[in-house]
């Protein structure tokens, strides 16, 4: 039997390549119309340029041909990945297109893009929809706190652009969800938030915590876990679970049923979504873009950038690294420790423990009694 605490390499997630496989793509690096003062990219590092032809294509044929996987997710991100233009996704389709025939595959694609929506007009959301793009919009909730922190590189707010963009892709049928950020203007706000989301069409909401100690931006654990419970009480108490999804319960709930949750930070071995820079560069994760990090060239062999490299390494490290607190802890299924980004508190083993523990540990204390009667009721159906 293996000893708590430690996880072998076999069980990371990219030795096996017939799991779907995903791979992030950033066309446009960190080019962005916008200067959220939380973004983990700086903006003084802001370069304008597209990724070109040649390493699109390479990054296609390498993500679909190299791997077993049926079903595989590219996910294009940013900076503000409309900056490419049109034309960059039509040949990016194109490519998929020709990499699936030259393979002779029936591999399903599909293709997502995470934008500020503040592009977003008829012309795109109509591409998008015509080609089954699922968009993810950034949205922070209603206007105070959406403008709080998100202006453009001018400083004025973009908050009426960003709901016209997600208007066109509500009036073209284009599948979407929310993303937000919980950042200190949001203590407090979580059932504004929730019914500003809901109320905006918003059925899929994802939740993202701003970790800046220090930082005006930044907000503590407590009150991101307050946050969350608000969030969750009007969740429950409006009956929307099963019809409103937030990622975060979902999970949880995934794993309190010791089902795969699919969300990074909570499974117990990460490293699922490597990243492609404008210039080829393969990372490991889009926040460890670091030298430390580099997996290598998108034109390197995909078995040592995906499978047989450090990538599986990178991903076990979430677990192997857990201080004895999380080993010993009665949330450990639930949580995994969080994303190693936000382990940054020191602990007596000399590991370190989440800054939002405290915050996950309100929640999960909150949600014990719902993640159950959950859990039975699906056992049940
Ligand atoms: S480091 Fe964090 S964001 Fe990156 S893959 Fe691991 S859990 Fe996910
Ligand atoms: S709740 Fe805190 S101590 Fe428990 S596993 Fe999660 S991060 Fe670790």
């Amino acid at each position: 039997m293996q000893p708590p605490g430690v996880i072998h390499l076999d069980q990371a997630s990219r030795l096996w390549k017939k799991k779907p496989f995903s791979l992030m793509v950033k066309p446009v690096g960190n080019f962005c119309n916008l200067n959220c003062s939380y973004c983990y990219y700086s903006p003084s590092s802001c370069t304008h340029g597209r990724m070109s032809d040649d390493l699109l294509r390479e990054s296609m044929y390498k993500v679909i041909v190299h791997n077993e996987s049926d079903e595989i997710s590219i996910c294009w991100h940013g900076g503000e990945p409309l900056f490419a233009g049109l034309d960059f996704y039509e040949k990016a389709l194109d490519f998929q297109r020709e990499a699936l025939k030259a393979k002779g595959s029936l591999q399903k694609i599909s293709n997502s893009i995470q934008t500020n929506g503040t592009l977003i007009d008829r012309k795109w959301a109509s591409f998008f929809r015509e080609n089954n793009f699922l968009a993810g919009i950034s949205l922070d909730g209603p206007r105070d706190i959406h403008n709080a922190f998100r202006l453009n590189i001018a400083g004025l707010p973009l908050f009426d652009k960003t709901m016209e963009g997600l208007g066109h892709l509500i009036d073209h049928g284009v599948e979407f969800n929310t993303l937000s950020t919980v950042n200190a203007y949001c203590k407090g706000r979580g059932a504004d938030v929730y019914g500003f989301l809901r109320d905006s069409g918003s059925r899929f909401m994802q939740f993202l915590p701003v970790v800046s100690p220090g930082k005006t931006w930044g907000i503590n654990a407590l009150d991101y876990g307050r946050f969350m419970v608000d969030i969750f009480d009007q969740w429950w108490g409006n009956h929307d679970a099963g019809k409103y999804y937030v990622q975060l319960f979902d999970v949880t709930l995934a794993n309190y049923m010791s089902m795969e949750g699919g969300l990074c930070q909570f499974s117990p071995v990460c490293g699922d979504v490597p990243v492609v820079e404008m210039d080829g560069k393969v990372y490991a994760c889009d926040h460890f873009v670091t030298p430390e990090h580099l997996l290598g060239s998108i034109a390197d062999e995909a078995d040592s950038l995906f499978f047989n490299g450090k990538l599986p390494n990178f991903g076990i490290r979430k677990f192997s690294a857990l201080p004895k607190k999380c080993l010993n802890c009665e949330h450990l299924k639930l949580c995994y420790g969080g994303c190693p980004e936000h382990r940054i508190v020191n602990t007596a083993d000399g590991r370190k423990l989440n800054y939002l523990c405290e915050g996950y540990t309100l929640l999960f204390d909150h949600i014990q009694s719902r993640l159950k009667e959950m859990s039975d009721f699906i056992r049940g159906l």
